[in-house]
């Protein structure tokens, strides 16, 4: 579906909120901001209308009165991969690494802004439409690290680290994503551009970068499920 009219060009979304107020509150404010936006209040009706052809990205609500987020971000995966953020509410942030494992682009804590979500819309929208490429600054900087994509250089305190080129592509497509989970196999398929590689690698790959930056490698460990960059 292709059209000139500016909320189809920013995006269509699908809003999967029981909670009427919020639901309302959300489609407007999305709707505010230029997009265009069809809601539902359950997971069952989520499932029969997200049709990856019509919609660039859905906003999921943890806890749903028939089936939960969870299980419908299962289902979805199996037919698409748009951009799924998923709300959650106080006490579920447990379940956040259970929702990338899953197959969530990101997460969303309950009570949120309005101005946040957008924000983190438009982030989504944009790296899936760079073919899930990383958000593509020219720089990356964070505390005493320093990221220059066109130089291709890692600068730490100003002195450049050595590192091989799939190094600095893992580092760069992690640091370009702070605090976004992947899983060994997904930074394989991203940053190898290959399934078929053992997943070893990355742990190999992530303790050279770790040892050429010291202590400032910014890169998390979270065990059995990935690494995350938390600047
Ligand atoms: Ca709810």
């Amino acid at each position: 579906v292709t059209g000139g009219l500016t909320a189809q060009d920013k995006g269509h979304l699908l809003v999967v909120e029981d909670d009427e107020a919020s639901r309302t509150a959300l489609t407007r404010g999305l709707t505010r901001h230029g997009y265009s936006v069809q809601d539902t209040a359950d997971g069952q009706s989520a499932l029969t209308l997200c049709d990856p052809q019509v919609f660039d990205l859905m906003i999921l609500d943890v806890g749903l009165p028939d089936i939960d987020g969870f299980t419908v971000l299962t289902k979805l995966r199996h037919r698409t991969d748009i951009p799924v953020i998923m709300l959650t509410g106080r006490g579920e942030e447990v379940d956040r690494v259970v929702g990338f494992e899953l197959g969530a682009d990101d997460y969303v804590l309950k009570p949120y802004s309005l101005r946040e979500l957008v924000a983190r819309v438009a982030a989504r929208l944009r790296s899936h439409r760079r073919g899930q490429e990383p958000d593509e600054a020219d720089e990356i900087q964070y505390a005493q690290l320093r990221l220059d994509r066109r130089a291709r250089e890692v600068r730490l305190d100003g002195n450049r680290i050595d590192l091989t080129a799939r190094e600095y592509e893992l580092l760069v497509f992690l640091a370009s994503q702070p605090r976004q989970v992947f899983s060994r196999e997904e930074l394989l398929e991203r940053v190898w551009g290959t399934t078929y590689q053992d997943p070893a690698t990355v742990t190999e790959h992530v303790r050279r970068v770790r040892a050429k930056l010291g202590g400032n490698h910014g890169i998390t460990t979270l065990r059995g499920v990935g690494y995350r960059f938390d600047p």
